[in-house]
Order: structure tokens, then C-alpha cells, then sequence
């Protein structure tokens, strides 16, 4: 158990900094959204606390839960109100083990619309072929969190009906990297909407840019040979 609590720690201590990053880079405002990590050997994830500041939250106050009952097993505060939004995905999807929510200004914008965000640019492809809209329940419910997994079937992002964004992937930087390029997508789509009608990509090319994006790391590689 040694090993795993060494790393809770420093999982604890991730969140922590993502946090403040959430926040320095405008994704969120004041204590809005919330990011959890899955550490899936042990069957728990630690989630940002309820109501504190990004920048005053101590890796202490990140809470950690069991995911398959949701209790308490540790923390000096009290978990996000939408921790069952964030155990749903790792408890039914294996590709999931980080989750960041936000209140981003322009992809809660398009989720005022009720709308799928369309492929505008090829960085949709981040989260998939497209971006769905959840339907509206009450923040904190549990049928918000069923509403957000159906929405990110096939997906790592979707957003939530006149309230935000979620975007997961297997690490936080990767939870971050697309909440981050949806939200970059999203003001492109306000924008490009406001002077007129934007050429949206056809599914084939967002196909191959999702295969595309698999591997990444690799891709390079082989550009750096040319
Ligand atoms: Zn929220």
C-alpha cells in the first residue's frame, strides 16, 4: 500500500496545479468546475474539494473517494458537488482516468444552445469527430452525470446544457489538453458564426485527424525525419 499512497500524494499534488492552471488560463472563474484523477490500481479518485479557491485548495483538502460506492476515505474538506458526474466515466469507461470540468465563457456559451459542436477545425477532433451537448439536468445530480455519459458516448468531451464543459482522457494533461483546444474551437465557432456561415469538416476528414491524433508523439518523429 506503500506505493499507492506515495502516489495518491502525487496525484493530490496534480490537482492542485491544474487547478490554479484552470483558472490562470481562463478556463474557469472564482471556484467553478472541478477535476478529478482515477488511480485505477487501488479504486480511487481524488477530487477536487467543493467551494475553495484554485489557489487556496492544499493537496490535503483534495478528497479522495472510493468509486465504486462514492464514500469519503480521505480529505480535510468536502468533495465537488459533481463527483458522481466524474465516478460514472471510471467506472464504465477504461480509457478515462482524469477529468476536468469547466465554466469556459465560450463553450458554455454554445451550450446556452442546446447545440453538438460542430467540426469548425480540425482540433475538434481532440475530442472526437464532434462535440455533443448534454441534455439539461440540475447541477450535482446524479442524472447529470447519466446525461454526460451518454452525451461523451464515443467521445472525450461533451457540454452541458446552459452550464459547461467536461473533457476526459487517460492523464490530466491530456484532460486538459482538449478542455483547453474545445474551448479554443468553441469561441472559433461564436466567432466564425458572427460574420458568417462556417464551412464545417466532413466526417471522413475528422476520421482520419482523430486516427491522426492517436499518435501524436509518433507522428513527429517521423515529420522531424523529413
Ligand atoms: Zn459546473
Amino acid at each position: 500500500m506503500g506505493g499507492a499512497k506515495v502516489k495518491l500524494q502525487h496525484i493530490r499534488e496534480e490537482i492542485v496545479e491544474y487547478g490554479k492552471k484552470l483558472s490562470k488560463e481562463s478556463l474557469t472563474k472564482g471556484t467553478g468546475g472541478n477535476l478529478s484523477v482515477f488511480h485505477r490500481e487501488t479504486g480511487i479518485m481524488a477530487i477536487s474539494p467543493s467551494g475553495i479557491d484554485y489557489y487556496e485548495i492544499k493537496p490535503e483538502q483534495v478528497v479522495l473517494l472510493d468509486v465504486e460506492i462514492g464514500s469519503v476515505i480521505e480529505g480535510e474538506a468536502l468533495p465537488s458537488s459533481e463527483r458522481d458526474m466524474h465516478r460514472i466515466f471510471y467506472k464504465y469507461r477504461d480509457d478515462i482516468n482524469a477529468i476536468i470540468h469547466t465554466h469556459s465563457t465560450f463553450a458554455t456559451a454554445i451550450s446556452c444552445l442546446n447545440i453538438t459542436l460542430p467540426a469548425v477545425h480540425y482540433l475538434v477532433a481532440l475530442a472526437g469527430v464532434d462535440v455533443p451537448c448534454a441534455d439539461y439536468a440540475t447541477y450535482g445530480t446524479v442524472a447529470l452525470a447519466k446525461n454526460a455519459f451518454k452525451a461523451m458516448e464515443g467521445r472525450k468531451a461533451c457540454l452541458l446544457a446552459n452550464h459547461g464543459m467536461l473533457s476526459g482522457g487517460k492523464s490530466l494533461s491530456e484532460a486538459y489538453n482538449i478542455a483547453e483546444g474545445i474551448e479554443f474551437c468553441s469561441e472559433l465557432y461564436y466567432r466564425a458564426k458572427s460574420i458568417g456561415e462556417p464551412v464545417i469538416l466532413p466526417k471522413d476528414e475528422m476520421l482520419r485527424v482523430v486516427e491522426r491524433f492517436k499518435d501524436y508523439g509518433k507522428k513527429w518523429e517521423e515529420h522531424d525525419m523529413i
